[in-house]
């Protein structure tokens, strides 16, 4: 399953995207981007709590 998630979706102005196969690269990656660009310190559980909101089941995520 393809996640597709705006930062702009959550009220940033900003133009990052992730469109991608969700996998534990990609919790990673969120994660790195919003500590890295907007200093807000994200855990692992609130990452997986924003792409569930999206309507995803986290049972897909590829080790
Ligand atoms: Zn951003």
């Amino acid at each position: 399953m393809t996640l597709k998630l705006r930062c702009e979706d959550y009220g940033f102005e900003c133009q990052f995207e992730i469109d991608e196969e969700i996998s534990v690269n990609t919790i990673e990656k969120l994660q790195k981007h919003f500590e890295e660009e907007h200093g807000i310190d994200y855990t692992v559980e609130a990452v997986k709590q924003m792409i569930q909101n999206r309507g995803h089941s986290l049972d897909s995520i590829k080790k």
